[in-house]
């Protein structure tokens, strides 16, 4: 391991990013329950397969008539018509509208054979089987016809949107159960350490709780990924390649580990990929999140090599979701068939003084608050990489690039949003 340094030299983010994100390509498609189906990218063009709405019907509760029957009403002057049904929305009309008839109508009930309009209840007045009318009706006046919203056989939606709710409910309206969609990443995440345990374990003397295991899974599923739990890896190349291989073969496309990837006596994820698989890069010039590993390794699925992506993350919690955020919320988002990876930068009034004196990228845990039209960022207290409580109280990065010595307080940054 004495040789990592000579072998890895540090790359820029960008450069890792770009090395990353060559291995990754968009997922192949899959029938998924409309639901399902929110925020993921439409894998193929939908059409109308019958008009919304199917039939004509009424905008508004009133009475369907025949507009030249309402000539001439007015406040003063009120027509009379016979009431001949009682509509409510569901269901057809048993009767034709005839001149001299209405069907008292509710909204969405579909128009009678022979009413041209509908005039609302607040225009009448009904006594009996008499309707009196306080105004004029135009032909049409109240009426939705069959398609106003989507004529049968028009695109609705195309390939390579983001389905939102509204395009959920579309899909409902023309009556698809299931859509076709670029299907969600596998992202398999390990944790390594012999001083973890799980959730529900006593914490017996030297052991810490696995945080990263939860906050990398739950990144996953923000950024529209399914996490496979693999648990806790104790610091051995046998334990670790064995729970690697154990993603592979559980169909993971993207093997996250975290912890083990430093310096130090156990630090066996380098060693696990060099030896195992292919290392094409260690080491990152940013703060936090420096030792962060890249490669891929290999195990036989159903008989065939199958070759997975691994990042090996720093263990330090925050180190853990920063490289997260940086390197694989943008490969999730590549394999789901995104085009725009980047997160959108702003430009922010840093609040505090910040001083450092390496030369690597630095990503401050800041709150982002507008105050007067202008965005300000201020530190969420200590940064050390191993303070969660940094990202607890944070809703984004502050970014210091490599070559300030320092920043000033009241000094322009620019800041990302988590969220
Ligand atoms: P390492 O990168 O393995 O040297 O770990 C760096 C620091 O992060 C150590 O203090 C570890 O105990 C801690 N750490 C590693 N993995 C986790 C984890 N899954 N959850 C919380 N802390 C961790
Ligand atoms: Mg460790």
């Amino acid at each position: 391991m004495r040789h990592s340094h000579q072998l890895y030299p540090m790359l820029s983010v960008e450069d890792a990013l770009e090395k990353i994100l060559s291995v990754f390509h968009p997922l192949e498609e899959e029938r998924v329950p409309v639901l399902g189906a929110l925020g993921c990218v439409l894998a193929s063009d939908v059409y109308a397969t019958g008009d919304i709405p199917p039939h004509a019907n009424t905008a508004m509760d009133g009475y369907a008539v025949i507009a030249a029957d309402t000539a001439g009403a007015g406040a003063e002057s009120p027509k009379t018509l016979t009431v001949i049904e009682n509509l409510a929305a569901g269901y057809l009309a048993e009767h034709t509208v005839t001149r001299g008839s209405a069907i008292r109508i509710m909204t969405g009930a579909p128009m009678p054979d022979g009413a041209d309009a509908v005039i609302p209840f607040e225009e009448t007045e009904q006594t009996g089987d008499q309707v009196r009318l306080f105004a004029e009706m135009a032909v049409g006046k109240n009426v939705r016809s069959a398609g106003e919203d989507v004529k049968v056989g028009t695109q609705v939606l195309a390939a390579g949107m983001r389905l939102r709710p509204q395009e959920i409910g579309m899909l409902a309206a023309l009556g698809h159960a299931e859509v076709q969609v670029i299907r969600r990443p596998r992202v398999a995440i390990l944790a390594t350490g012999d001083e973890l345990v799980d959730i529900e374990a006593s914490l017996t003397p030297g052991k810490i709780r696995n945080a990263n295991g939860y906050s990398n899974a739950a990144q996953v599923i923000e950024y529209g990924g399914v996490p496979l739990m693999l648990g806790i890896a104790q610091d051995r190349v046998e334990d670790l390649t064995a729970r690697i291989r154990s993603g592979i073969v559980q169909g993971a496309d993207l093997l996250l580990t975290s912890g083990g990837v430093s310096v130090g006596d156990f630090d066996v994820v380098k060693q696990v990929l060099m030896a195992e698989g292919e290392m094409t890069f260690w080491r990152v010039r940013m703060k936090p999140g420096k030792p962060l590993a890249f490669g891929r390794l290999a195990a036989e699925v159903d008989g065939e090599l199958r070759t997975v992506p691994v990042l090996g993350m720093p263990g330090n919690p925050v180190s853990a979701m920063v490289s997260f955020e940086l390197f694989v919320r943008p490969a999730i988002l590549k394999m789901r068939g995104f085009k725009d990876l980047d997160r959108q930068l702003y430009d922010a009034i840093l609040d505090d003084l910040v001083t450092r004196k390496d030369d690597r990228r630095h990503f401050l845990r800041v709150r982002i608050e507008e105050r007067a039209g202008v965005l300000h960022a201020s530190l969420t207290g200590e940064q050390g990489s191993g303070i969660l409580n940094s990202m607890v109280q944070a809703n984004g990065f502050a970014i210091i690039p490599e070559d300030w010595s320092s920043a000033p307080s009241g000094g322009h940054v620019k800041v990302m949003f988590f969220e």
